[in-house]
């Protein structure tokens, strides 16, 4: 039972929507409230970048749920865009007018893309790739391009320069650092990536950098580079990162710090309201320093651990943090948190295209990411929710085998 009468989400993506549904499931019998500023019934964002570009999946398939779920299970939707907190009264404002009364806020606004500062970025062909509506607007255009150039080594970069190379287009990823995803994967990762899109014809520049977007007549006819080249260019796609969406929780006065910093049970520094999702900043297990997820996982548990815990059902947050890509016939899947690492160990090859990695921080087993091994990921799983003892030795011993490492010292 809970003693709530309302709790109202801002953000019906998938942290927001995660919340009304398990509010439900755990028998909340109180008024939610989900006010979302995209129109139209909670959607999964992973395809965008994948299956529905790739024109595998239509927008049906991106629903969490039909409309009528949200009917049948009394979860209000109001298209309406939050801006401001009165924590005194306990009122969300809306940019209609509206005022909503709450017991309990969520926060669950998520993220939004970084635009690049250069000149050009405004020109017709350039994309960046976050909601429906962006990935609407870009998949009709890829059916017509010969040129696109990819602004970012990052997930979402990749993933467009994959679907694009696989579209025959001529795909060209200019990356400011010196491997893709580094901020996220081990080198030896990031190698398999790299060799992956160049037998797909996708052409990598490393360490450069975007000077400029050029066009003509309005529309982007070429990339010009920080070393004066300029390449042709009639999409151009950019995956440089977010910015969290905490501009109403700044003005109400929370603490706010790459985006909204939560305690240990997801609250703000307000006790009514509850920070989960791309947006919230929180101390991890897994990481010796705040953090902020940009993941179905981490967007799932949260929206589950809030609804436990106005059910009375607290718990401290706690989970793995785990995260998947699919770019071309590589489907990464990442256990962990890979940041700080200092030594990896392999298993299997990058030659047949299978291959793990297990990082390792002074001598502790701190993320497995693996390249087509999915079994090897679900024992990752495991053995990192449970803390396991392997050592690097252990494991770079000839034969070693995950699967049966995790059987032996399973408790
Ligand atoms: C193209 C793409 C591919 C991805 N692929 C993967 C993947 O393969 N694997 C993976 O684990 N993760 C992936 N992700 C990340 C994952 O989708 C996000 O981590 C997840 O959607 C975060 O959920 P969220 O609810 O926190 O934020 P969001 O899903 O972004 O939802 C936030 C919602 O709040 C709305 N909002 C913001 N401010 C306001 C306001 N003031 N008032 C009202 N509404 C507001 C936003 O418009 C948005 O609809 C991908 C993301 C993208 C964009």
């Amino acid at each position: 039972m809970s003693a709530l009468n309302s709790v109202v989400i801002v953000g019906g993506g998938q942290a927001g929507y995660q919340t009304a549904a398990s509010l439900r499931q755990d028998g909340f019998a109180g008024r939610i409230t989900m006010v979302g500023d995209e129109a139209g019934v909670p959607y999964q964002r992973p395809p965008l970048s994948k299956a529905y570009l790739l024109g595998k999946i239509g927008a049906h398939a991106l629903r969490f749920r039909p409309p009528e779920y949200f009917d049948e299970h009394r979860i209000e939707r109001l298209h309406d865009r939050a801006i401001g907190i009165d924590r005194s009264t306990r009122h969300l404002h809306l940019e209609s007018g509206a005022s909503l009364p709450y017991d309990h806020l969520v926060l669950a606004t998520g993220a939004r893309n970084r635009v690049p500062a250069v000149p050009g970025v405004e020109l017709d062909g350039v994309f960046g790739l976050r909601t429906l509506a962006d990935a609407d607007a870009l998949a009709p255009r890829l059916a017509g391009v010969r040129h696109a150039v990819v602004i970012g080594a990052g997930f979402i970069g990749l993933e467009f320069a994959a679907v694009a190379a696989a579209k025959g287009v001529a795909v060209h990823v200019l990356e400011i650092g010196d491997r893709p995803m580094a901020r996220a994967i081990s080198k030896p990762m990031s190698d398999l990536f790299t060799a992956g899109h160049r037998s797909w014809g996708v052409t990598l520049d490393f360490k450069l950098g975007l000077a400029r977007i050029v066009g003509s007549d309005g529309r982007v006819c070429g990339v010009e580079t920080t070393d004066g080249r300029v390449l042709p260019a009639e999409l151009v796609v950019y995956g440089i990162g977010v910015v969290p969406n905490a501009e109403i929780a700044i003005e109400a006065g929370l603490e706010v710090h790459n985006g909204v910093r939560v305690d240990a049970h997801l609250l703000t520094s307000d006790p009514a309201i509850s920070a989960i999702g791309d947006v919230a900043s929180f101390a991890s297990p897994y990481a010796d320093r705040p953090i902020r997820l940009e993941s179905v996982q981490n967007a799932v548990d949260q929206g589950k651990a809030v609804a436990a815990r106005l059910m009375d059902k607290p718990a401290p947050y706690g989970a793995l943090p785990w995260f998947w890509t699919d770019q071309g016939e590589l489907r990464l899947q990442i256990a962990g948190l890979a940041d700080g690492h200092d030594r990896t160990v392999q298993l299997g090859s990058a030659e047949s295209r299978q291959l793990a990695v297990l990082c390792f921080r002074q001598g502790r087993l701190i993320a497995v990411e693996t390249a087509n091994r999915t079994p090897d990921h679900m024992l990752a799983r495991k053995l990192l929710a449970r803390g396991t003892l392997l050592t690097p030795e252990q494991a770079a011993e000839p034969g070693f085998d995950l699967k049966a490492y995790e059987a032996a010292t399973r408790p």
